[in-house]
């Protein structure tokens, strides 16, 4: 499995490009914008869209789905409980600063945890991890985890956006991402990458010195 991040957009947000190295087939996990970058880092490695996979609806990570769709026809997941923010695209699009263009499409949403798809021999599966959204997850290939703004290095994501709730995502760290393997490695929707153990033992929201 090869991972490349390439950050996009004025959100600075983290788009992951996983190609599986035997058939080439890829997944490009949220998909913000900066499409070329996306395309220039699948074509170094002769690498196919297959899918994108939305950690979840804000803006700022399904803005370039149109665009990427058009050049590649990826087929495009979101949880179902994020499609909410999609009907609000026009708006938000406007209120943060991207193009008002069209919704984007969502193919297939995700209704169950646990959800796998297959990317050419590697298995995506699927974690439902509401807090930061309602339909936030987050998803594991080997023993890498794709965080969206659900957990950060070192933080949290915010919980006072529409559909945001700080115990849905205290609930879903606790019981859910903390539960996974201390090596898992996790990719975070900004900013720098982690681990699932580092954040045990070093998330200023979690543990003994926890702040809750
Ligand atoms: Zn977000
Ligand atoms: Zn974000």
């Amino acid at each position: 499995m090869i991972v490349e991040t390439i950050v996009v957009n004025h959100f600075q947000v983290n788009n992951y490009l996983v190609i599986c190295e035997k058939t080439k087939e890829a997944a490009l996990i949220d998909a913000g914008g900066d499409i070329d970058k996306v395309l220039n880092t699948a074509k170094k490695y002769n690498a196919n869209i297959k899918y994108v996979l939305n950690t979840h609806g804000h803006v700022d990570h399904v803005a370039g789905i149109c665009e990427l769709k058009e050049k590649t026809g990826a087929k495009v997941f979101l949880h179902k409980d994020d499609n909410f923010l999609i009907g609000h695209y026009k708006d938000h699009a406007q209120i943060y600063g991207f193009q008002k263009e069209n919704a984007p499409e969502i193919d297939e949403f995700i209704k169950e945890d646990g959800f796998e798809i297959k990317l050419g021999e590697l298995v995506v599966k699927t974690i439902h991890t509401p807090g930061h959204s309602k339909g936030s997850v987050c998803y594991v290939i080997d023993n890498a985890m794709f965080a969206g703004d659900t957990l950060f290095c070192e933080s949290v994501g915010r919980t006072d956006l529409p559909g945001g709730s700080y115990e849905e995502l205290k609930d879903s760290i606790e019981n859910k991402l903390f539960t996974l393997s201390d090596d898992i490695k996790v990719y975070p929707g900004h900013g720098a990458s982690t681990s699932i153990g580092h954040e045990k033992k070093y998330n200023p929201f979690f543990g003994k010195s926890g702040l809750i």
